[in-house]
């Protein structure tokens, strides 16, 4: 055994990746290998180019040389642009020394685990979830405990507080809560917030709050950030929020972590020993898109097509017998249960979806992406940022998999 294989840490290891970035590169092979085109509902990530005024400035940013180091937590610029906008949409008053821009969500969500997850410590995370939470508190030593949320095909995903209220112990440390969810497309209700954030507050648990799709929200429920709903966020609240879903930014690398100035000058220095400050380029880009009101602009735009979009994914999957889909509400994704139809297909989620990608070139996202539980074996996870026919032929070709056509 090579001595690099011998000494890889098991928990790196054993570490599970994000499943979309591998059917990210198995749609691409099918595509050159048999010639189709692929129609993805994998990836989330929405299909418009980013936005021409981001890009322009991008440009400028490079004809000025401005390609070097910067602070670690980001342009003071940008950070007191970030602050404005958390200011005028949330009405919340954030110091820019309490912003520490990253590269991406991710490394937000990275940071504010790696500093306050100990060995032992229990994390609870709403189940399905986005893959990187639990990985990263295993990095640490943690134990995530995953508590199921409601489902309801005519009420859609909700948080089983009494579960995670029941699932609390003295190891645990934290909380995790994103909203808009993915893989759901759930906008949890203000009053299911609100009570999570009662029993993180009184039980003294960090709440670790992911809301990077923020302006994802069509209207059927009502969004507020946890931020519109504490006053005293500085002391138990870590904020991760991010540029890649609202400005289609998801290459340019640029998210953020909000935390108290008190412990954000110590994560500031875990940052610089990690990637030293965010690419110089994208956060000029970043706070072009903040300030412009063209870009909001066509912001407002993307979120409308989006939710047109929402709509006629959740009226051509509804035609599937054996599909039980609740229309979600915010996000860009549907989350159906299929478990009838996998029944009578006689085949696992994860063999459904690669054989509808090497058979019938439509990427969806099984279940097990997110979910160890039955979430992950009866449901599929599909991305509604595609074109509207993209949408329609897709699952067409999946009504034509399972042996039905119009
Ligand atoms: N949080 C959630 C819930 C996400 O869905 C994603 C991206 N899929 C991220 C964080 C990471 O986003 P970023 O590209 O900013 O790292």
């Amino acid at each position: 055994m090579t001595l690099v294989k011998q000494y890889l840490k098991s928990v790196v290891e054993e570490m599970g990746g994000e499943k979309a970035f591998l059917y990210l590169a198995k749609a691409r092979e099918v595509a050159e290998k048999k010639g189709i085109r692929v129609i993805s509902f994998g990836v989330g990530q929405p299909d418009i180019p980013t936005f021409d005024p981001i890009c322009d400035e991008a440009k400028k940013a490079i004809d000025e040389k401005f390609t070097g180091y910067t602070e670690t937590p980001g342009i003071k610029p940008l950070r007191q642009a970030i602050a404005k906008y958390l200011e005028t949409r949330y009405g919340v008053n954030v110091d820019v020394d309490e912003i520490i821009v990253t590269t991406g969500a991710k490394t937000a969500i990275f940071l504010a685990i790696a500093s306050f997850v100990r060995e032992g410590d229990e994390v609870i995370v709403p189940d399905p979830a986005y893959p990187a939470y639990t990985q990263i508190v295993r990095l640490f030593g943690g134990v995530p405990r995953t508590i199921p949320l409601k489902f309801d095909s005519s009420k859609g995903f909700s948080l089983d507080i009494e579960a995670i209220e029941n699932a609390i112990t003295e190891r645990t440390r934290m909380i995790v809560l994103n909203n808009p969810h993915n893989p759901t497309g759930a906008v949890f209700s203000v009053k299911e917030v609100e009570k999570l954030i009662e029993i993180a507050r009184e039980k003294r648990i960090l709440l670790l709050v992911d809301e990077i799709y923020d302006n994802f929200v069509y209207g059927e429920e009502q969004f507020k950030s946890v931020l519109q709903l504490v006053d005293d966020w500085r002391s138990f609240v870590l904020y991760v929020n991010g540029f890649s879903k609202t400005f289609s930014m998801t290459g340019w690398r640029l998210g953020y972590l909000v935390v108290s100035k008190s412990v954000a000058d110590a994560i500031k220095r875990l940052a610089t020993n990690v990637y030293s400050c965010p690419p110089s380029i994208s956060q000029r880009a970043g706070l072009r898109a903040l300030t412009d009101p063209r870009v909001w602009d066509y912001v407002d735009e993307m979120i409308k097509l989006f939710k047109r979009r929402r709509d006629v994914m959740y009226a051509e999957l509804k035609k599937i017998p054996g599909v039980e889909v609740w229309k979600s509400t915010g996000a860009f994704y549907m989350f159906p249960k299929i478990e009838g139809l996998l029944k009578r297909l006689g085949m696992d989620v994860e063999k459904f979806s690669m054989w509808l990608l090497e058979e019938h070139g439509v990427v969806v996202l099984p279940g097990t992406a997110f979910s160890e539980t039955e979430f992950g074996t009866k449901f599929i996870r599909l991305s509604f940022a595609v074109d509207e026919k993209d949408i329609v032929e897709g699952i067409e070709r999946i009504r034509k998999a399972v042996g039905l056509s119009r």
